[in-house]
């Protein structure tokens, strides 16, 4: 949704003092006040980030949200902060529960390893998500970022509570910003800056844990430093890059780099419900004096909205990429609504027609279509996962061999042979030839057993007798047989025997 396309119309109640966008200028400068009414356009619209002036950044210093929204989300961030430091400890079958090894290309997800011939249900799973979120998103807008982002949880309910607890509400953190270097500001800022390191470090640990695993990641911890530097290097560059976030780059992560945010113009449209402010009910807006006009909207111009916000929006000019839903301006303005006997959500979640037009939800086309193709891809993965075989091998003539012919009338070729067992289970098999009178020997004497969730690599030479061929190339079937003589896997694969004037010498 373009962030100038809200509010607009007209208002029903107080026709004639509302101002609509196409009352205002688009320029940023100039100023309408049609009925009476007084907006400044060069306050309300913008055509740069909100936290980016002339001059740089603009640091935010939110007030400290409450209300019952903010309780709530407390509640599901202890929930999730919760499942993230337990998950990597977590073992189904000696595997961890998640393991996201992009280096060796290996993903455990719930207890289950994908390899890289896994690799289109993977592809599909994260395809699946995408569009899960641009449903939910056209829907519900960005309830994931305010609710669920990992990066909202550890800013807003762990690093900005801890810089609360040390540095004091908004004014004091400015107060303590703008005081020369003395023994208090050294001792609250040095503090704030240790602990968010020390917080910063353990989460890099923990999101180590996700890709290597914690027993690698103990190794790293407990070995001497110098037998596991890259482990060591990768620690320090998570946790630098953790500590920069939450103690420098903060709202900006979600407003310029999270492609998300970005993409909420494409997303969201006028059914989308998102975090609104009622302009219908609440303009035009007027301080809250003895002289206030009757005809005045809800709005007392009181800015606590504002006050609160994270990433330095005014929600009362629309809908914004900076928006996070966090509901923190919800909370802010209940509030007040209650100090000044007003219903409650003047700003809540709501669609633009819902506003507008006083419309309730509706499942529209659009959501329908996304639903239609998540179904499909859903239905093709729970089809891939139920008919994923419990054992992947692949066999390959060995690379520069052609065959042999030996005295006894037989030729031979020479296998690699590489098989996965995707189960928790050791599997032992045997190998054979169902249309051929072969010989198998595996070089080295290997036990054909592979271990649950291991890989085994095997080299055999397959003996034919050269009557049963054709000259050339012989397309052959091999058969995976279990120790109950099962057969579970069938493979093909090429067998070289003598050209046509070599053959039967
Ligand atoms: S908190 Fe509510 S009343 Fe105050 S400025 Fe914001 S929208 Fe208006
Ligand atoms: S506008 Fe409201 S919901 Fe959006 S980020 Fe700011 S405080 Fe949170």
């Amino acid at each position: 949704m373009d962030k100038n396309s809200n509010p607009s119309g007209e208002n029903p109640k107080k026709k004639g003092k509302y101002v609509s966008i196409e009352d205002l200028s688009f320029s940023g400068t100039e100023e309408k006040k049609p009925g009476g009414a007084v907006i400044d356009a060069s306050d309300s619209f913008r055509d740069t980030q909100s936290t980016i002036s002339k001059d740089g950044r603009v640091w935010v210093y939110p007030q400290k949200p409450q209300g019952k929204r903010y309780d709530k989300r407390k509640l599901v961030s202890y929930f999730l902060l919760a499942i993230f430091f337990i998950t990597p400890f977590i073992r189904i079958h000696g595997n961890p529960l998640m393991m996201f090894n992009i280096v060796e290309r290996k993903f455990i997800i719930f207890g289950s390893i994908f390899w890289p011939q896994d690799f289109i249900i993977l592809a599909l799973g994260f395809l699946t998500l995408v569009i899960f979120i641009v449903l939910f998103t056209s829907a519900w807008g960005r309830v994931w970022c305010g609710w669920f982002c990992p990066q909202t949880i550890f800013m807003e309910m762990v690093f900005r509570r801890i810089e609360y607890w040390i540095e004091g509400n908004a004014n004091k953190q400015r107060l303590l910003n703008r005081m020369p270097w003395n023994k208090e500001k050294i001792l609250k800022k040095g503090g704030k800056l240790v602990i968010f390191y020390a917080l910063s470090f353990l989460i890099g640990n923990l999101f180590l844990a996700y890709i290597i695993g914690t027993d690698k990641l103990f190794q790293i911890i407990t070995d001497p430093v110098g037998e596991h530097l890259g482990g060591l290097v990768s620690l320090l560059i998570f946790s630098g890059v953790f500590f920069a976030v939450f103690a420098w780059f903060r709202e900006q992560a979600c407003t310029f780099v999270c492609p998300y945010g970005r993409l909420q113009s494409v997303l969201l449209d006028k059914e989308s419900i998102v975090v609104a402010y009622d302009y219908v009910r609440g303009e035009p807006r007027e301080k809250f004096t003895k002289k206030r006009d009757e005809e005045a909207g809800d709005c007392i111009d009181c800015k606590k909205c504002v006050f609160v916000c994270p990433t330095g929006i005014d929600i009362r000019n629309g809908t914004q990429m900076e928006c996070v839903n966090c509901t923190a301006c919800m909370d802010a303005c209940d509030i007040v609504m209650e100090q000044v006997n007003k219903p409650k959500g003047l700003i809540r979640y709501a669609s633009e027609n819902n506003i507008k037009e006083g419309k309730k939800f509706r499942y529209t086309g659009r959501m329908k279509f996304y639903t239609v193709i998540l179904s499909v891809l859903v239905g093709i993965i729970v089809f891939l996962l139920t008919n994923r075989s419990n054992v992947d091998t692949r066999i390959l003539r060995a690379k520069g061999q052609t065959y042999t012919v030996t005295p006894d009338g037989h030729v031979s070729n020479l296998f690699t042979m590489k098989s996965i067992n995707k189960t928790y289970e050791p599997i032992s098999f045997t190998i054979r030839t169902p249309d051929y009178n072969s010989e198998i020997e595996i070089i080295g004497g290997k036990d054909l057993t592979v271990d649950g969730n291991e890989v085994i690599n095997v080299t055999f030479l397959l003996r034919i007798p050269q009557s049963e061929l054709e000259p050339g190339n012989n397309k052959i079937v091999i058969e995976l047989l279990d120790d109950k003589g099962n057969i579970y896997e069938t493979l093909k694969t090429n067998f070289s025997s003598p050209g046509m004037q070599d053959h039967g010498k």
